[in-house]
């Protein structure tokens, strides 16, 4: 066991918050001369008494991630037990019947720094900090007795890295490699490509939202989806019979976009991607008085800092409006957040002075979230980030 320690300033400033990982550095009193970057430590308090143990990274603003409120060492055995319950609560919800989901969500899943995605047979892993970086070889050994993973791609690419001192990585850790895989979900099927595309492939976090959302779909009917990525929404709306047109910004991502179309037997007709900025597209459709039984707004995270939130909520405003302006009468609109800042009443504020702009009335049919694999623990309110409406616009 870890007898590096780091002792805590005298309350409130050492005060932990309840069930809450993060140390901040201006929390600390004193640490160990013994205790290395990257390190487990124990976090003691002002008086002395064991309060958690965790990693060290004095480059981070959050210098420790409590691994641990227990007196307990941070063995191959805990690391056995830490997945199993992530799979354990995944089996329980019901997921881990999915071709893909995630396997272990950092903070929510108690192990801050990891996220492992499954795509099919392969886990993918990417580590976000110094201190999961120095349990690689755990963290491997843990997936294969726990999951029986065979096949573990590392695909460490992520700008939170570089605050914590660690470049990019990208290997196998185990097995075969390989590059391309097929997944269904729902009543698609689709092409992963581990080695290429945002997050780690596929917003997994959304799954759960593209089959809501597609038990809408009126066959025959017209659909925009517009932040569409891979197609993820339109795929759906397309497969149920409507007629989309899906808009993203990226070239890259739209090309395979295509491809997962084409994969689907779905041709150009019924589902049509365009490369556009959304908020130059909306002002057009609008202008051109193009109308939607179904309309569906997936922007990225507009605000990575609080002090990013006005300017978020007016562009949520401008394409909600003329979004709204564009819905059917007795049509349906989803909007998302996936901006832990830009909350559910910062969402609905926005709908709602839009709407008033667009002088239409609502309806919330659903209110959404992150799929049930991107646990949601409410003492770390970060690990509940994407919230989503499913209005109904008259
Ligand atoms: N709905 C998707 C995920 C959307 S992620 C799914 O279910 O899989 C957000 C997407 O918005 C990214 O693909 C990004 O390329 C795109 N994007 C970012 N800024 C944009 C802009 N100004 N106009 C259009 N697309 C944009």
């Amino acid at each position: 066991m870890s007898n590096k320690t780091i002792t805590l300033k005298p309350s409130p400033q050492g005060l932990l918050r309840y069930a809450h990982p993060w140390v901040y550095r201006n929390q600390i009193h004193h640490v160990a001369e013994t205790a290395k970057p990257g390190d487990l430590v124990a976090l003691v308090s002002h008086s002395g008494r064991l309060m958690a143990r965790g990693y060290w990274n004095p480059k981070s603003e959050i210098a420790v991630r409590i691994l641990t409120w227990a007196d307990e060492a941070v063995s191959e055995e805990w690391w056995e037990s830490r997945i199993q319950a992530a799979l354990d609560y995944r089996k329980k919800m019901g997921v881990h019947g999915w071709d893909a989901y995630r396997v272990v969500a950092s903070e929510a899943d108690g192990l801050p720094g990891l996220i492992v995605d499954k795509y099919g047979s392969v886990y993918v892993v990417q580590i976000l900090t110094l201190g999961m970086e120095k349990m690689r070889n755990e963290i491997k050994r843990a997936l294969m007795r726990t999951a029986g993973a065979e096949r573990i791609y590392e695909r460490s690419v992520a700008s939170s890295r570089s605050m914590e001192g660690l470049e990019d990585r990208v290997q196998w850790l185990s097995g075969e490699p390989l590059s391309r895989l097929s997944i269904r979900e729902g009543d698609l099927e689709l092409e992963m490509d581990l080695e290429a595309g945002h997050k780690t492939g596929w917003y997994l976090d959304q799954r759960e939202n593209r089959m809501i959302v597609s038990q809408m779909a009126i066959p025959g009917g017209d659909a925009l989806d517009v932040f569409c990525y891979q197609g993820g929404f339109g795929l759906h709306l397309a497969k149920a019979g409507m007629k989309v047109l899906a808009v993203d910004s990226q070239q890259d991502v739209l090309l395979r976009a295509q491809r997962q179309r084409d994969l689907n037997g779905l041709s150009e007709a019924q589902l049509q991607f365009q490369k556009a900025n959304a908020f130059d597209l909306l002002k057009h459709l609008d202008k051109d008085n193009r109308r939607f039984d179904l309309i569906v707004l997936d922007p990225p995270s507009f605000v990575k800092q609080k002090s990013a939130l006005a300017g978020a909520v007016s562009g949520y405003r401008e394409i909600l409006q003329r979004s709204f302006k564009m819905v059917k009468p007795g049509g349906m609109l989803a909007v998302f957040s996936c901006a832990y800042y830009l909350d559910d009443s910062h969402l609905m504020q926005a709908s709602m002075a839009a709407a008033k702009d667009a002088k239409k009335r609502l309806m919330l049919v659903r209110f959404l979230k992150q799929s049930a694999d991107h646990p949601i623990q409410p003492f770390i309110p970060e690990t509940y980030y994407l919230k989503g409406f499913l209005f109904q616009v008259s």
